[in-house]
């Protein structure tokens, strides 16, 4: 099957199955926003669960915040954002669809790369990066133009000029709003780590190294919105800024590349499906970036960002706040402005790289015909239910023995009871949404105090005692995947 088709398939079994929404659907949606299903944030708050973790819980020098989405406005002119987040837009006038410049270009590179033109393309993106840092805009227009970079709806070159275009959104505070009331949505969690750094440094007693994480909604205004929940207007990220001493930062961000991608694969996803990727072109506050990438069925791309941030962010809201934001170094008896390294993830990306990854069809047999079935291998620890109570008929006090078991599970694991239909529906139903065990009481129950145990992934079934279960499923759900 077509990449193409798998990713259609991935978007419209998330929606059948209670993962993910259009917003405001009954309005006919909105834009590159989204909602999440009943089984969708189930598995959403598991990613960060199983983030936060990994990094808050697994480390001591490690601690979690929670800062508010709004913001005070000369933050972002200290991060630079109200200047330079922005993004270069071109318009076709036959089609009058809007693109980002630099991606155009840099589907017209892959093109070139896919016809084995490699210097070709690796030209073509120098070029750009240099136009880029210039802020030459009429340049970009004018290579896209050479390039004979045509609107994929009208086919034309028919492009108007290029434009910088500010991804914040921005409201306003107060009754009385005027222009000086005006404060943006944050793009990204960072800065409220950042202007936080002294509050937790010193409550906390931290002692560089140390880190500040943080999950929470960004908003951006995107100028094209695509790949279903890839490129969000409203989304969450989970980031951690690490502290550390100046001159030690390209060992931290060594250390924290490894880290993070040792967090991707504890997730028993294949390491073929992940690369690192260095920044070609660094902002404006870093000294080295890369990203991790994923191969979704569209290509390989960004999950997650490390950037080594130098001391640009504490040294610019130490100039604009007229705040000290330095740490006392007791090793070295000396005051500095620490140097950070960032790990930034989004959380839906990460959603859409465990539903690509784990979405299957499987031929299996059902008699003497081959049926399809649909599975999702999600690694146990995140699926939105961990095991179903199916008593195998509605009758005869077995779903009162069902309902006793689930009574005893629901403390420690997320159950979902069902006694509708035949048990190879259900079973087929459990499936589809990833719940990696049922449970299923039948009439023996009574007798041996046993229950079959299936396991989504190969379907094998095992009598097990009611007084084993819970111990089995803490053997088969846990966090062990991240120690080290
Ligand atoms: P991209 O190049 O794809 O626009 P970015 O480099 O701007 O991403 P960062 O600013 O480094 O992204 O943000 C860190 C992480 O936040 C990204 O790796 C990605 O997982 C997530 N992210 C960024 N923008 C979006 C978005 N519009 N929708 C969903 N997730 C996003």
């Amino acid at each position: 099957m077509a990449n193409e088709d798998i990713f259609k398939k991935v978007i419209s079994h998330s929606k059948e199955y209670g993962f993910v929404f259009p917003s405001s659907e009954i309005y006919d949606g909105l834009g590159a926003v989204y909602d999440y299903g009943q089984n969708g944030s189930e598995l959403k708050k598991n990613i960060k669960d199983y983030w936060w973790k990994a990094m808050v819980q697994f480390n001591e020098n490690v601690v979690g915040i929670d800062s508010s989405i709004f913001m005070h406005p000369t933050i972002w002119k200290a991060s630079g954002h109200v200047d330079s987040f922005n993004d270069p837009m071109i318009d076709n006038k036959d089609s009058n669809k809007r693109y980002r410049a630099d991606e155009l270009i840099e589907s017209k590179a892959d093109e070139y790369m896919a016809a084995g033109n490699e210097d070709k393309a690796a030209t073509l993106l120098n070029r750009m990066s240099n136009l880029l840092e210039k802020n030459d805009l009429d340049g970009l227009r004018d290579l896209i133009i050479e390039n004979d970079i045509v609107c994929p709806i009208s086919n034309t070159k028919n492009w108007t000029s290029v434009r910088q275009f500010n991804l914040m959104f921005s409201t306003k505070m107060g009754s009385t709003a005027d222009e000086a009331d005006e404060i943006y949505l944050r793009p990204e969690t960072a800065q409220g780590i950042f202007v936080n750094f002294i509050n937790v440094q010193k409550t906390g007693r931290m002692k560089i190294p140390f880190g500040i994480a943080q999950i929470g909604k960004a908003f951006r205004n995107e100028i094209i919105a695509r790949q279903f929940i890839m490129r969000m207007r409203e989304f969450e990220q989970m980031e951690m800024q690490f502290f550390v001493r100046p001159g030690e930062d390209r060992k931290w961000y060594e250390y924290w590349k490894e880290e993070r991608m040792k967090w991707h694969l504890s997730l028993g996803i294949n390491k073929e499906y992940y690369r690192y990727k260095d920044h070609v072109k660094l902002a404006h506050y870093a000294n080295a970036a890369v990203d991790i990438e994923y191969m979704f069925p569209f290509g390989f791309k960004e999950v997650e960002g490390i950037h080594s941030r130098t001391d640009f962010d504490l040294k610019q809201h130490q100039e604009f706040s007229g705040k000290k934001l330095q740490y006392f170094d007791p090793e070295i008896n000396k005051n500095y402005i620490p140097y950070v390294i960032e790990t930034s993830i989004g959380v839906d990306r990460m959603f859409l790289v465990i539903l690509c990854n784990s979405f299957k069809e499987e031929e299996v047999k059902n008699g003497d015909k081959v049926d399809i079935r649909t599975v999702l291998n999600i690694p146990p620890i995140l699926a939105p239910y961990k095991v179903a109570i199916l008593p195998l008929v509605k009758k005869d006090g077995l779903p009162e023995k069902a309902r006793e078991i689930m009574n005893k599970l629901k403390p420690h694991f997320n159950c979902f009871y069902d006694e509708k239909d035949a048990i190879g529906k259900r079973y087929r139903r459990q499936d589809a949404i990833g719940t990696p065990y049922c449970v299923t009481i039948d009439y023996d129950t009574f007798n041996d105090g046993q229950v079959t145990i299936r396991n989504r992934d190969n379907m094998f079934q095992e009598r097990i005692s009611i007084d084993n279960i819970e111990k089995i499923l803490f053997d088969k759900v846990n966090y062990n995947s991240l120690l080290k």
